[in-house]
């Protein structure tokens, strides 16, 4: 039941701290002012803001009725005293005889040894602590629970005066945690390789809330109840969709997502905010910054994520009641960003700007997800699968992302965050023995050249062609412009992308395969969701095959970008024959199309295959017929293979691609096309990694593409290696039964001085 508020009086408080607010003076000036205008309307002797600072400090910084050398002198340890007992708890307390109370503690300094009674309330932003607001009174008096009430309503606003003012620096003002500063690893799923530190900037659905106090208490109410009802609608409407009225678990979740819609307690905490003088989207903000305090200590699962309920109801309200679309903060961010969010989509990430992007980490997300496929473009490392991390990180906290090894470091201690930067250093210094390497060929000691391509997907990885001296793009995937926009590209925009990067690539080759999107690599404005195994679902050429226009599109801008040069095109996720000709077919109409149409034609056209399911590679004296060339997508193929998600951390270890099943799959397959003298390569993250490219090589593979930041490792693997020595070694291992033969081909590499 909600109590009905009977002190009035907090929306006069409050009016008369919004003119303050938006009155002359410094920050400094207006918060002085404040907690004089507080301290009369209590009734109070003292009123006195304590804000929290780098270092777990709470620091005196306005007061009235306490000696004035103490504001900016007196500091208080995080659990020091009664108000570092508030700030600790982010829960109120009024004592009518504040020093009986144990932990009480007393600052000469302050002259505060005369008050015998205290109220104080902790400042929420966000969930978090970042100060203490209290009032003091030298009698024995008892707050009533509406003045504290009260309180918090207008700590709510001194939170916003010391976010947006420049009481604190940019740096210190999110570099407190308020409640722990403590070191903190997590481990994770490894979603891209590669080390980054840098600073936490937290991707957050942020709405922004332009007015705290309301003009007119009635108005708002009326509008927080429309927009109850209109959020409430909007849930019954999800509830009646065909799939969802059918029953099973998300119809079970999305009913209980509606029970705590209606939670009349929440709905009765923000009315309480509203009659005491907030409009209606700060009552919401108030109340979520609460509920986050209060559960923030919390450890039980089912609470936590009720708390994810209701913080997610908060938004959608907040959605209904300022319409504001969601914007992801952009502004003041730090040099080295390391982003931490709960999941999102490409476009998303490639909102921020790439050349400070250092680092991504997720609540969620797997290895198929397409922002770490875009994360892995841009090359930075990507830590998924860690529930709860944005609630263990603050905005510029420092983080290292060990992507090599699925940990993420947070506030990493002193001689940790040494160590991570010695190895950056040292890396830094090999990545330049490696650019040193750019003009030599990667040609083993017995003279066996092999062609090193990279992976790319964006425009901005053309760079990365002359940086590191490879041969070609061996994969590019064209599905990442298309994620990295806001509708369907037409055929002038592709065909504009395609143009830059055969433009770009001066002369080398380009393998564009076309469209992988389906399944889990959606794209924000077209759903393909829908199937339980998303990577074995409708995607890829499968998608492709069924939406024809969509193909021919693409094909008739690939063929436009390439009048007059030569053009590789292939096709990902072929199952069968059939695919492939069906999908030929369409080239083939638009190739016919542009002839019509006059275009000049390309010089040279090649058409091939990515080989990564199976059944491909039964099918290989037909499909040898049909292709100029094979590319081996090893991530999808072992995934298959082995039925092993290449996403899933419990099993990543599990099969090995150095195992005798899987070399063998791949051995035959290079036997097959060396006969028909039909190219192969491998364009898998196994390409990238020295010791599985060494084994690549012993097999017979004279192309692999990969990320850029592989290609000066794996040459200076090949530049060390005897080709024909390997491949006697390896056909010595015939027979072996062994779960994998990597420790023996890495003995190999050390007898042999291979440089893995
Ligand atoms: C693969 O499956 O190995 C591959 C290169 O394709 P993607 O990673 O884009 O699925
Ligand atoms: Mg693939």
């Amino acid at each position: 039941m909600a109590r009905i508020p009977t002190m009035t009086g907090s929306r006069r408080l409050l009016a008369r701290l919004r003119d303050v607010m938006a009155g002359a003076g410094t920050a400094q000036e207006r918060l002085d002012h404040i907690v004089t205008v507080i301290a009369s309307d209590f009734v109070a002797e003292v009123c006195s803001v304590y804000v929290l600072r780098a270092g777990e400090v709470l620091e005196l910084f306005a007061a009235t009725g306490l000696a004035t050398e103490a504001v900016h002198n007196t500091r208080l340890s995080i659990g020091e005293g009664l108000i570092g007992r508030i700030a600790v708890q982010a829960r109120p307390l009024a004592l009518a005889d504040a020093q009986s109370h144990p932990d009480y503690a007393y600052r000469p300094e302050t002259g505060e040894e005369i008050f015998q009674s205290l109220a104080g309330v902790p400042i929420l932003r966000g969930g978090r602590v970042t100060g203490v607001l209290a009032v003091q009174n030298k009698t024995g008096r008892s707050y009533t629970e509406e003045e504290v009430e009260t309180l918090e309503t207008i700590a709510m606003v001194i939170a916003e005066l010391i976010a947006s003012s420049n009481l604190l620096s940019e740096e210190e003002l999110h570099a407190v945690d308020g409640v722990s500063l403590m070191p903190v690893t997590m481990e994770g799923v490894r979603l891209n390789g590669g080390l980054a530190i840098g600073k936490a900037v937290r991707h957050e659905r942020r709405i922004q809330i332009l007015k705290l106090v309301a003009d007119d208490p009635e108005a708002e109410q009326q509008r927080l109840d429309r927009a109850v009802a209109e959020m409430h609608g909007a849930i019954d409407e999800m509830l009646e969709a065909k799939d969802v009225a059918e029953g099973g678990e998300h119809r079970d979740i999305l009913e209980t997502y509606k029970m705590f819609a209606e939670d009349a307690g929440w709905l009765a905490r923000i009315n309480e905010a509203i009659i005491n003088g907030l409009t209606a989207e700060a009552a919401v903000e108030k109340v979520r910054n609460d509920t986050r305090a209060r559960f923030r200590n919390l450890t039980d699962r089912y609470l936590l994520e009720r708390l994810h309920d209701f913080d997610d109801l908060a938004h959608r309200l907040l959605q209904h009641l300022v319409g504001a679309t969601e914007t992801a903060e952009t502004n003041n961010l730090p040099e080295n960003i390391i982003l931490v969010a709960r999941n999102m989509g490409p476009a998303e990430l490639l909102d921020y700007d790439r050349s400070h992007l250092r680092g991504l980490v997720l609540e969620e997300g797997s290895a198929t997800t397409h922002v770490a496929i875009v994360a892995r473009a841009l090359d930075i490392p990507v830590v998924g699968k860690m529930p709860e991390i944005l609630d263990k990180v603050e905005r510029n906290d420092t983080v290292i992302v060990d992507g090599d090894n699925a940990e993420v470091h947070i506030r990493p201690a002193e001689d940790t965050h040494q160590a991570f930067i010695d190895t950056l250093t040292a890396r830094a210094q090999r990545m330049a023995t490696y650019a040193s390497l750019r003009d030599v060929p990667a040609e083993t000691k017995d003279g066996i050249r092999v062609a090193l391509h990279i992976n790319a997907g964006l425009l901005a990885d053309m760079q990365n062609l002359p940086e590191t001296g490879a041969d070609g793009i061996g994969l590019y995937r064209t599905e990442i412009p298309f994620m990295d926009s806001h509708d369907f590209p037409d055929v002038d925009r592709q065909a504009q992308i395609y143009e830059r990067v055969i433009e770009q690539s001066e002369g080398k080759p380009v393998v564009f395969r076309t469209l992988d999107i389906g399944g889990d690599k959606g794209l924000p404005y077209w759903d393909t969701a829908g199937d339980e195994n998303p990577a074995m679902g409708w995607r890829a050429v499968r998608v492709s095959l069924d939406r024809p226009v969509l193909m021919r599109h693409q094909l008739r801008a690939l063929i436009r970008a390439a009048q007059g040069t030569d053009l590789s095109v292939m096709f990902p996720m072929i199952t069968e024959i059939a695919e492939f000709d069906a999908a030929r077919k369409l080239l083939d109409l638009e190739l016919r199309r542009a002839e019509k149409k006059g275009r000049t034609p390309i010089k040279s056209l090649k058409v091939g295959t990515m080989l990564e399911v199976p059944a491909l590679a039964y099918q290989m004296p037909a499909l040898l017929k049909r292709v100029d060339f094979i590319s081996i997508g090893s991530n999808d193929l072992f995934q298959f293979l082995f039925a092993s998600d290449r996403g899933s951390a419990r099993i990543a270890d599990r099969y090995d691609p150095l195992s005798p099943a899987a070399l063998n799959f791949l051995g035959q397959l290079v036997e097959q096309c060396d006969a028909a003298q039909t190219p192969i390569s491998l364009c898998g993250e196994i390409a990238g990694r020295p010791l599985d490219a060494m084994a690549l090589v012993g097999l017979g593979f004279r192309t692999l593409s990969m990320a850029p930041s592989s290609i000066g490792p794996v040459k200076t693997m090949i530049r060390s290696l005897s080709a024909g020595d390997l491949k006697r070694y390896l056909d010595s291992l015939q027979d072996v039964a062994e779960h994998s033969l990597r420790e023996k081909l890495r003995e190999f590499a050390i007898d042999h001085g291979v440089m893995i």
